[in-house]
C-alpha cells in the first residue's frame, strides 16, 4: 500500500500520521453495531477504556477534537455564561468561535506567560463577581500541551483550585495531553487531576485516523451525548474508528518519547545554523524563528527535497510517528545546506 506520499518528510503537523498495518488489521477486525443507540461493542470499549485511564466516570467518542471541545463548552456553559481561556488556546483561537456561535458563550482570553500557562492573578482577577452587567464566569479550560510546552501538575493543581474555589468548572484541552504525561513521567490519570472534563485527540501523534475522546462524570457525559447529537457527532458502525483509538492508546502512547527525542535532535541540529533562531522542545513540537525573506525560497528548498513544512518567520515544525530520525538527520542537512548556500 505505499504511495510516494510516504515517502515525504511531513513536519507541518502530527495530525498527518497514517495509520499503521497493525492499526489497519485491528480496524478491519472490528466488531461494530450501531453506536447511536448504543450497540457497538468497539466504541463501548473505547469509551471505557479512556475513562479507566483518565480516571473519569464516563467517556465520549467524538468525530474530532473540535467537536469534543464544543461538546465541553456547551455542556459546561449555558447561554451569557463565560469561559475563561488562553489568548493562543485551541478552544479560543482555532475552533472559529463554535462556543460563541453556537452557544451563545463569551470567551475571556487571557495572555499566556512565556511557559504557556495562564498566570494565577491574571484567572483570578478575570473571574467576574456576580452582577447583572457582566456574563456568568462559569469555565476555565486549559490547554496542554500548548505550542508543544507542557503545564506542570504543581501549576494545574493551584489554577484548578483556584477556579473550584470561586465555582468555576474545569476543561483541559488535552488534545496533546499524552505528549505531557509521557515527558512528565507521569500516568494520563495523573495528567489530566483537577479537571472535570478533558478531551484528547487520538488523531495527532497517538496515530488514529479519526476521532476525540471527552471525558468526564457520567452526569457530564450524559448530557454530552445530547450536545454531540446535536452538533451532527454521532456516528454509527463507528467500531471501525474506535478500533483504531483503541490500538493506538495501547501502542502509540510510550512511543511519544521517540518523538519528543526526535524533536530535540532535530532543534539541536539546526542550533548550528547562524541566521535562525530555534526554540527548546519539550515535546514534539517547538519553532523556528527565520529570515522572513529567505521564506519563500527554504519552502521549495525542502520540498525538492521530499521535507514539507510550513515555513514562516515563526515556524512550527512538528514530529511524530511517520518521521524517522534519519529523516530527522535529513531534514537537518537540507536546512544547512540550504544557509550554507
Ligand atoms: C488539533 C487540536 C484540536 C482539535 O482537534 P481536531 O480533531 O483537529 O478538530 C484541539 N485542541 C488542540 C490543542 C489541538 O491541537
Amino acid at each position: 500500500m505505499e504511495d510516494k506520499t510516504d515517502k515525504l518528510i511531513d513536519l507541518r503537523s502530527d495530525t498527518v500520521t497514517r495509520p499503521s498495518a497493525g492499526m489497519r488489521a485491528a480496524m478491519a477486525a472490528a466488531r461494530v453495531g450501531d453506536d447511536v443507540y448504543g450497540d457497538d461493542p468497539s466504541v463501548n470499549r473505547l469509551q471505557a477504556r479512556a475513562a479507566e485511564l483518565f480516571g473519569h466516570e464516563a467517556a465520549l467518542f467524538a468525530p474530532s477534537g473540535t467537536q469534543s471541545n464544543l461538546i465541553a463548552l456547551l455542556t459546561h456553559c449555558q447561554r451569557g455564561d463565560e469561559y475563561i481561556v488562553g489568548q493562543e488556546a485551541h478552544t479560543y483561537k482555532y475552533e472559529a468561535g463554535g462556543g460563541a456561535v453556537l452557544g451563545s458563550i463569551q470567551p475571556q482570553p487571557i495572555v499566556h506567560q512565556p511557559d504557556g500557562s495562564l498566570a494565577l492573578e491574571d484567572i483570578e482577577r478575570t473571574i467576574k463577581p456576580d452582577d447583572f452587567h457582566f456574563a456568568r464566569s462559569r469555565l476555565l479550560a486549559l490547554e496542554n500541551t500548548l505550542g508543544g510546552r507542557v503545564l506542570e501538575p504543581a501549576y494545574i493543581g493551584a489554577a484548578t483550585a483556584l477556579a473550584h474555589r470561586r465555582g468555576l468548572a474545569t476543561h483541559l484541552d488535552g488534545a496533546r495531553i499524552c505528549n505531557a504525561a509521557v515527558k512528565l513521567g507521569i500516568g494520563p490519570r495523573e495528567a489530566v487531576q483537577g479537571f472535570d472534563s478533558v478531551s484528547v485527540c487520538l488523531s495527532k501523534g497517538l496515530g488514529a485516523p479519526v476521532g476525540s475522546l471527552l471525558c468526564g462524570s457520567r452526569a457530564f457525559i450524559k448530557q454530552a451525548m445530547r450536545w454531540r447529537k446535536m452538533l451532527g457527532g454521532g456516528m454509527r458502525q463507528a467500531g471501525i474508528l474506535a478500533a483504531a483509538g483503541l490500538y493506538a492508546l495501547e501502542h502509540n502512547m510510550a512511543r511519544l518519547a521517540e518523538d519528543h527525542d526526535n524533536a530535540a535532535r532535530l532543534a539541536h541540529g539546526l542550533a548550528d545554523i547562524t541566521q535562525i533562531k530555534v526554540s527548546a522542545p519539550q515535546t514534539n513540537i517547538f519553532y523556528v524563528d527565520l529570515p522572513a525573506e529567505l521564506c519563500p525560497a527554504l519552502r521549495a528548498a525542502l520540498a525538492r527535497k521530499g521535507i514539507l513544512a510550513r515555513i514562516t518567520p515563526h515556524t512550527r515544525l512538528v514530529l511524530h510517528l511517520d518521521v524517522t530520525r534519519a529523516q530527522v538527520d535529513k531534514t537537518v542537512s537540507a536546512f544547512k545546506q540550504f544557509f550554507a548556500a
